[in-house]
């Protein structure tokens, strides 16, 4: 392993973790609200290994076979846990059920019945997010939650999850366009809180506690709009392979 480079991912995600630390401070929110997901997508099995050793413990991944060679080839490392956090077939349901500790972009009914039952079989449980669209970016996947006088017609599509005993709701994700300047995504964040606001009114019976927005570009906004899960990738592995 080479350790020059486990030691500059392990400064990178020390800076990562300040930040977020600085973020929820300067806006009075307990810094250990604040999960950092270090999203391991289309790196090399190495670099996923010395992420693990410069001390990452939540691991994302997008793509449910490419997730599944990392898992097995990682499963003695007992503390890592490894979050999908990427859209996810019905019929991959369940490789997803199987490997994964935590589902954040849970985009349709379809899907979490697949889940639910998949979970059953495997008696386990399994924490999930939902995934919302709140820009209307057509190359965005989420549930439809960009117009907010139409968040009533979400509903139907999340009350039968009340009745689920593996899947469990957690709160909420999003994965705004992309800006370089954070600014710009912050609208998309407070928009993603206030979502949550209207599910806890609207729907009391799921839990709807957790945040996962803010990636390398932007993840201190995030915390300020109240993120408790942040993704972030090429700020602390650099560059994905293309
Ligand atoms: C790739 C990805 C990230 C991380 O993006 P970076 O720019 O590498 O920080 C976060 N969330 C999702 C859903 C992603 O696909």
């Amino acid at each position: 392993m080479d350790e020059s480079l486990v030691l500059l991912i392990r400064q990178r995600m020390q800076r990562a973790l300040d930040q977020i630390a600085e973020a929820a401070v300067g806006c009075g929110r307990d810094p250990r609200a604040v999960h950092l997901v270090v999203v391991t997508k289309s790196q090399p099995l190495e670099v996923v290994r010395m992420a693990v050793e410069a001390g990452a413990t939540l691991l994302g991944e997008n793509y449910a076979e490419e997730a599944a060679v990392k898992i097995a080839a990682l499963k003695e490392k007992s503390e890592v846990e490894w979050h999908m956090i990427g859209h996810v077939q019905s019929r991959k349901a369940d490789l997803v059920a199987r490997d994964f500790n935590m589902l954040h972009s849970l985009d349709s009914l379809k899907l979490a019945a697949h889940l639910e039952l998949r979970c059953g079989e495997l008696h386990r449980t399994m924490p999930v997010l939902l995934e919302f669209n709140v820009s209307g970016e057509e190359s965005k996947y989420g549930l439809p939650a960009w117009d907010e006088t139409r968040w009533m017609d979400l509903l139907p599509e999340l009350e039968p999850m009340v009745q689920f005993r593996s899947l469990q709701v957690r709160g909420l994700m999003t994965m705004p366009p992309f800006f370089t300047d954070a600014e710009r995504s912050r609208p998309y964040f407070r928009r993603l809180r206030q979502l949550q606001d209207f599910l806890m009114k609207r729907l009391p019976q799921l839990d709807w506690q957790e945040l996962s927005m803010g990636t390398s570009a932007d993840y201190t906004a995030a915390v300020q709009e109240g993120a408790t899960y942040v993704r972030i990738g090429q700020a602390i592995l650099g560059l994905r392979p293309a």
